[in-house]
Parts: C-alpha cells; sequence; structure tokens
C-alpha cells in the first residue's frame, strides 16, 4: 500500500514536486492543517518519504518552490521544509538525545506495566474516534498527515498515560518517511520536554474541525503533565566539516540518508566504483524497508550512469566488504554524504576506525544546505526561522 502511495524513484519524486509547486504558495498555507482523510486529496505535498532519504533534497524543493512564488507568499511551506532541517541540527548538536530515546525505549519495553495497553493502542482497539482510525492508517499506508500525527501522540501520552517513546517507537517501526531526527523530536515537543513546559494538548473541537467532521473524540484529556526527564544536556559543536580531495580515485559509498550522490559530488569526481548500502538494520519497519529496497535500486541505476562506474547493490554495511570493493576497484579513500545522527551515522562511526587502520580512510562531506543551517539550530525554532530568508539569499535562492 505504501509502494502505491509513494513510487520509491526520484522521478516520481520529482514529478509529485512539480505538480505541487503552483500549491506551495496560499493554498498550501490555509489548507495545510486540515487531514482529510487517507482516500482524499489534501492541501500538503506528501514529499516526505523522498526528502527524509534524500532523493530530492530540501535545496531542491524548496528552490522549485521559489521559482513558482515569493518568499513571503510560500513563506508557510518553506519554513515547514526547514523544520526538518532545524530537527536535524538541532540533534546534531546534542547526539546524546538520540542515545537517551533509545535506552528509555528499551527502559520503557522491559517495565512498562500495562503491555496490554499498548498493544490495544497499536491495534487500534481503545474505543477512542480517530485514534483508533489513525493506529491503523498507518499500519496500512506508513503515513499520517501531520496533524493526525500531533493528534495521535498527544492522546497516547495525555489520555492514555501511556510512555511516549514507545509511541515515537510505534511511529518509527511504521512510518514510510521514519527519522531519527523528526519524530523523537517532534514526540518529544508534543511530550514539552522539548520546549520545557511546552506540551500539545488534542482537543475535540480542533481535531472535528480539522478533518472536516471525521472525527470528535469524546473523553480526552483537559490537562497535561509533562513525563519526568532528566535536563537537555548542553549543546556541542557540530563535528567538524572535511573538504574532500574528488580527484583522489574514490570508492562511493551511498547510503539510506543520501540517495542523490549526484547531488553531493560533482561529475567530474574520480569515482572508481560505488555501493549502494541498503542495510534493514539501520531501517525500522517493513513500510520503509520496502520503500528503500526500491530507492535503493533506483540510486543504484542513477550512479551508475552519472559517475559511469560499476555500481552494486549491497543488504549489508560492513567493514570487510567495504574494503575489498574499494581495493578492487583501486580507490585510495571511500566518500560518502554525511549521515546524520541515526543509525547509519552509529554503523559509519563502528566502520571508520577500521577502515582508517587499513589505510582506507573514510570522507565525509556534508551538503551546503545543511553547513547553511544547521549552526543556527542552538536554540529554538523562532530564532532559527528568522535566519531563514537572510541564508537563502546567500545560497542564490530568493532575491
Ligand atoms: C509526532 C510526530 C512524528 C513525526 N515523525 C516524522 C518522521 O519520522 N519523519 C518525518 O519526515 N516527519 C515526521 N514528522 C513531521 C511531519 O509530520 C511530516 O514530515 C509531514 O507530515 C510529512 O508530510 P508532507 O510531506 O505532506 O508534509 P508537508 O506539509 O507537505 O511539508 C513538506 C516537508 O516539510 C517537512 N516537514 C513538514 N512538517 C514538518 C515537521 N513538523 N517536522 C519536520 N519536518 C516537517 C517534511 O520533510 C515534509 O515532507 C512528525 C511529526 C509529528 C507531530
Amino acid at each position: 500500500m505504501a509502494c502505491d502511495t509513494f513510487p520509491a524513484t526520484r522521478n516520481a519524486g520529482l514529478l509529485r514536486l512539480t505538480q505541487f509547486a503552483p500549491r506551495a504558495g496560499h493554498a498550501y498555507a490555509s489548507g495545510r492543517n486540515t487531514d482529510p482523510g487517507p482516500d482524499q486529496v489534501g492541501a500538503v505535498s506528501m514529499l516526505s518519504p523522498y526528502l527524509r532519504y534524500r532523493m530530492i533534497t530540501e535545496q531542491e524543493v524548496v528552490g522549485a518552490t521559489l521559482g513558482q512564488h515569493s518568499l513571503p507568499a510560500a513563506e508557510k511551506y518553506v519554513q515547514e521544509v526547514l523544520w526538518r532541517t532545524y530537527w536535524k541540527g538541532w540533534l546534531e548538536m546534542r547526539p546524546s538525545i538520540w542515545d537517551q530515546y533509545i535506552q528509555e525505549c528499551d527502559r520503557q519495553r522491559d517495565s512498562f506495566p500495562n503491555a496490554r495497553a499498548i498493544r490495544s493502542a497499536e491495534a487500534g482497539e481503545t474505543g477512542i474516534e480517530g485514534f483508533d482510525d489513525w493506529a491503523r492508517e498507518l499500519v496500512e499506508t506508513g503515513y499520517l498527515h501531520n496533524h493526525a500525527r500531533m493528534w495521535f501522540a498527544s492522546i497516547w501520552i495525555f489520555t492514555l498515560r501511556l510512555p511516549w517513546s514507545l509511541g515515537a517507537d510505534f511511529f518509527l517501526r511504521h512510518l514510510v518517511d521514519a527519522d531519527a531526527a523528526s519524530n523523537t523530536l517532534s514526540w518529544r515537543w508534543v511530550a514539552g520536554l522539548q520546549t520545557v513546559g511546552k506540551t500539545y494538548l488534542a482537543t475535540t473541537e480542533n481535531i472535528a474541525r480539522y478533518t472536516n467532521g471525521r472525527f470528535a473524540p469524546k473523553g480526552l484529556a483537559t490537562t497535561a503533565t509533562m513525563p519526568a526527564e532528566t535536563p537537555i544536556c548542553a549543546v556541542q559543536p557540530l563535528p567538524q566539516a572535511v573538504s574532500v580531495d574528488t580527484q583522489k580515485p574514490s570508492f562511493l559509498l551511498v547510503t539510506t540518508e543520501d540517495l542523490n550522490p549526484e547531488s553531493a559530488f560533482g561529475a567530474s569526481a574520480k569515482i572508481n566504483g560505488a555501493g549502494i548500502f541498503f542495510d534493514t538494520d539501520t531501517l525500522w519497519g517493513d513500510n520503509a524497508c520496502s520503500f528503500v529496497a526500491g530507492a535503493a535500486k533506483d540510486a543504484a541505476g542513477r550512479v551508475e550512469n552519472y559517475f559511469k562506474c560499476p555500481t552494486k547493490l549491497h543488504d549489508n554495511l560492513d567493514a570487510a566488504s567495504l574494503i575489498t570493493q574499494a581495493r578492487e576497484a583501486g580507490a585510495e579513500q571511500v566518500i560518502t554524504a554525511y549521515a546524520p545522527v541515526g543509525p547509519v551515522a552509529d554503523a559509519l562511526a563502528r566502520i571508520a576506525p577500521v577502515l582508517a587502520s587499513e589505510g582506507m580512510p573514510l570522507v565525509q562531506i556534508r551538503r551546503a544546505w545543511d553547513e547553511h543551517f544547521w549552526p543556527h539550530a542552538t536554540k529554538g525554532f523562532f530564532p532559527f526561522k528568522e535566519r531563514i530568508p537572510n541564508i537563502l539569499k546567500e545560497m542564490g535562492l530568493s532575491r
């Protein structure tokens, strides 16, 4: 079902972007909060799986939008795309929040006394109108509208009083666009952990209004008690950006964090061989895995054509096979697009020292987009968003 909604090719993403761009102005701003239901066409772009795996980039999406609208006219849409960038940068400077989330999930899985309540929430059997429908919609389609994600998370935490981390885990296991930063930090935001004390409470009226009257659940929590948590750690500097000598014979490692290496490395880069590493251990659920299986195949075809080098697909990211392939290709280094905090970054951190000890350095390149925006994700979204117009100007994307 997820594959029908999201054909897993870059061209499908680009086509969706082309069709959506004319609606990225007023139509998006006025309609984006309404979730008309899975069978209806809404005002949102549904580009998230393509952006999540970087089959298309934020820069392309914002560029196409500003090709058709002024920045003030498309401000809302551009800001939403930048929420993704903001969350990525925020977590990059506080990687321990991701580790804490993993630990909290494990702890709750082992100790939460009411496993039955979790099962019934995940199966959509709580009797709460809307909530049960979204649980089933998520499992079946791999997608939920942003507002439905907010309502669902709020009811999970404040009405059902279930641990937020297990709700976040349920989302990760079913979303096609499952993402370490956007998912964890959005759940934290709803719970009131992100902007400390500012919780998001779903109400019957708001749900009825923005589902066009499809749902009006009764008995929702009217107060929100923030879960207990250790304070957010201090901001740590972004890992140093490195530059790459693209004239050195290289092996291109393509991960599921960035399936569009053509726009990260120029055609003049001396790439002797490439591997698309599609490792299910670095993804969460069936919906994401089946989307990414198609997306990886699509990337392999594009990479082979663009860099004119032998390109293979692999289902396992391990140091030994990477070194063998890089050597067979006559490469002196392995180059890859920077993997932000999450399972792929963890895997790269494990294999990098092994590669280095074999004289095959792993060089990770950050995109200009991330270089421009991430350093500003030190505080809340408000100060970050104030900088958007100037940065887009600096990047030549707006006047
Ligand atoms: C509890 C919760 C969990 C979420 N988990 C994820 C997740 O795992 N992966 C994910 O990509 N998004 C997540 N989001 C953010 C958001 O819901 C989705 O990105 C959005 O619904 C995708 O639909 P769209 O492409 O039609 O969005 P549009 O409204 O058309 O927005 C365009 C793009 O902007 C970005 N975007 C929009 N809103 C947000 C937002 N609030 N936060 C971050 N990026 C945003 C997405 O990349 C999206 O594709 C979550 C939100 C909540 C409240």
